[in-house]
């Protein structure tokens, strides 16, 4: 996809680099707090350079916890669309996953991956903080893999 030298840089810094954007879909807000706790100074995100941003278009990795609604779907497919390439989706917990507890309510939309290409899946109910941080730095395996940087 990168053909220039250029843009492997600008991929290179952004590896070492990544602004993360949490949305969260709702769901009983457990992954939210977990996911929280891992963007502040007690897991220190920014020891690998991980910065938490509030808008798409500034943001390399999206953090989607929750499950999906109906109403939520389409604020979430603007969300991804509005966040620039190259970029990395991380689905946490169960919800966002496969719609965990919320499998047949009547306004769920589908698993996140219905929604839009998820790279990495970071299980649980909720997952540790620990678990989401990892998943973090799948994420970072993924974007160098994937462009070769
Ligand atoms: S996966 Fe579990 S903890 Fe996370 S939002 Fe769903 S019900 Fe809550």
């Amino acid at each position: 996809m990168f053909r220039r030298i250029g843009d492997k840089i600008v991929c290179y810094a952004r590896r070492k680099s990544p602004w993360i954007l949490h949305f969260d879909t709702g769901g009983c807000n457990g992954c939210a707090i977990e996911t929280f706790a891992v963007l502040t100074p007690r897991y220190d995100i920014e020891r690998f350079g991980g910065l938490s941003k509030a808008n798409p278009r500034h943001s390399d990795i999206l953090i989607i916890s929750g499950a999906v609604t109906k109403k939520i779907e389409s604020r979430l497919r603007r969300v991804y669309e509005q966040t620039p390439e190259p970029k990395a989706v991380i689905a946490v917990g169960s919800c966002a996953i496969s719609k965990g507890v919320f499998h047949d309510a009547y306004n769920i939309s589908g698993p996140l991956d219905r929604i839009m290409p998820v790279d990495v899946y970071v299980p649980g109910c909720p997952p540790k903080p620990e678990a989401i941080l990892q998943g973090l730095l799948k994420a970072l395996d993924v974007w160098r893999e994937r462009y070769k940087i």
